[in-house]
């Protein structure tokens, strides 16, 4: 993998076979891509391109490739380990050099996957948070990152090791000013439990009421975040999307009613089906027998509502919730890919969603998503035979899976 870093203070012309500026749009051939102090300026005639090129400008010849947007993954764990979720924890506090190493090793497997911006999803120590910093103060090559910093949630529910928790709601609020205060980009609620894995369908109980979330979310949107929220069941779900969310996280189990909802009220789904999808495919498991069986039929329920959610008109966000147990950083995006097209999404939707979609979602729409001026260069070249991307093919997503070229700028603030 070639990886390309944007220098602000040079110009930049990229000559790929192809270039696929707005997913879904069609590919063209005959173009050129303008890349000048770190921006995209201009996509304009290859034959052209030449004319008033200045001596500090590099020309890229890249024949064979298809230069695309980069992927988005909507939701991520830097502090993880994909592992174990309390040997991770416990490193937070013990084994600081190592979680530092385990996020560098992440944020490079971003990029050689063709992930080239990320969501965290949040931890407790900020871990998430500072990765965003030290990637963009250029202490090592990653992705760009949008952080949600520590996350909300209600003292003695579920979700500990994302946040300090709160007892009442004007603690919430307070929480929310602080978090903003330390410059975090979207703000993550948990509203659920975890997904059972003994129990079909239990994801233990919802943790606000409508009007305080509401109140949670008109307080962050006045201050000019998003809201992500983390929330399984028909019931938390409906919670979310009546409050006012931007984005459900999981959303295992919700029904058609829900999803009829999100389409009206515009907000966006992250189904994140990898963590079960791989437990299921695995196979080398010390789950068994009835365990199994909840994995599965849980897995296949959300495959299915997948498929509804696209026919209703829901914005969904990939998002694999790397960091969890056999949810690799970076290849397991490529897992999350493949379980859209089970689900029944043709592959041109699924990139579209992977892209410009994601990038949306994960409030980074106005810079990266497409190959349009004023973008940011967060780019993708992949290994194509020009007359046929590969993409356009049912069933075949393989040619995103090891990209030629990962282009990123330099400094992104
Ligand atoms: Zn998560």
């Amino acid at each position: 993998m070639n990886h390309l870093i944007i220098d602000p203070q040079k110009d930049y012309l990229l000559i790929p076979g192809l270039v696929w500026s707005c997913i879904p749009g069609e590919p063209a051939g005959g173009l050129a891509v303008y890349i000048s102090r770190g921006a995209i300026s201009r996509v304009i005639p290859a034959s052209s391109a030449y004319e008033g090129s200045g001596e500090n400008m590099e020309v890229i010849n890249m024949p064979e490739i298809t230069l695309m947007p980069g992927l988005v993954d909507c939701h991520v764990h830097f502090s993880m380990d994909c592992e174990n979720l309390f040997q991770a924890i416990d490193d937070w506090e013990n084994r600081p050099q190592l979680v530092e190493q385990r996020v560098l090793r992440a944020a490079a497997d971003y990029l050689s996957a063709g992930v080239v911006a990320v969501r965290d999803g949040s931890d407790r120590n900020g871990i998430g948070l500072r990765t965003r910093d030290n990637i963009n103060a250029g202490c090592f090559p990653g992705p760009l990152v949008a952080a949600t910093g520590r996350a909300i949630f209600r003292k003695g529910s579920y979700g500990d090791f994302l946040g300090p928790g709160i007892t009442d709601i004007d603690e919430a609020l307070d929480q929310v000013s602080r978090l903003k205060a330390e410059d975090i980009d979207q703000l993550k609620v948990v509203v659920s439990g975890l997904v059972s894995f003994r129990e079909y369908g239990n994801v233990g109980p919802v943790q606000f009421t409508v009007p305080e979330l509401r109140k949670i979310a008109e307080t962050a949107h006045g201050l000019g975040i998003s809201v992500m929220a983390h929330a399984s069941s028909a019931a938390a779900v409906e919670t979310c999307v009546l409050a006012g969310v931007d984005s459900v996280e999981h959303g295992y189990f919700l029904e058609t009613r829900q999803l009829e909802l999100m389409a009206r009220k515009g907000t966006s789904w992250v189904p994140t089906l990898s963590p079960l999808g791989n437990l299921v495919k695995t196979g080398s498991l010390p789950y068994e027998g009835a365990v199994m069986d909840v994995i599965r039929r849980s897995f296949e329920t959300q495959l299915l509502r997948v498929k509804e959610a696209c026919e209703i008109g829901v914005a969904l966000g990939i998002g694999t919730d790397a960091g969890a147990n056999h949810v690799f950083h970076g290849s397991s995006y490529h897992d999350e890919l493949g379980y859209y097209l089970e689900a029944g999404l043709d592959t041109k939707t699924v990139v579209s969603l992977a892209t410009s979609v994601s990038a949306k979602i994960a409030g980074l729409g106005d810079r990266i998503g497409s190959i349009t001026p004023g973008k940011q260069p967060y780019l993708v070249g992949i290994e194509t035979n020009p007359q046929d991307t590969g993409l356009s093919r049912p069933g075949s997503l393989k040619a995103l899976k090891n990209p030629a070229w990962v282009i990123t700028p330099g400094s992104c603030r």
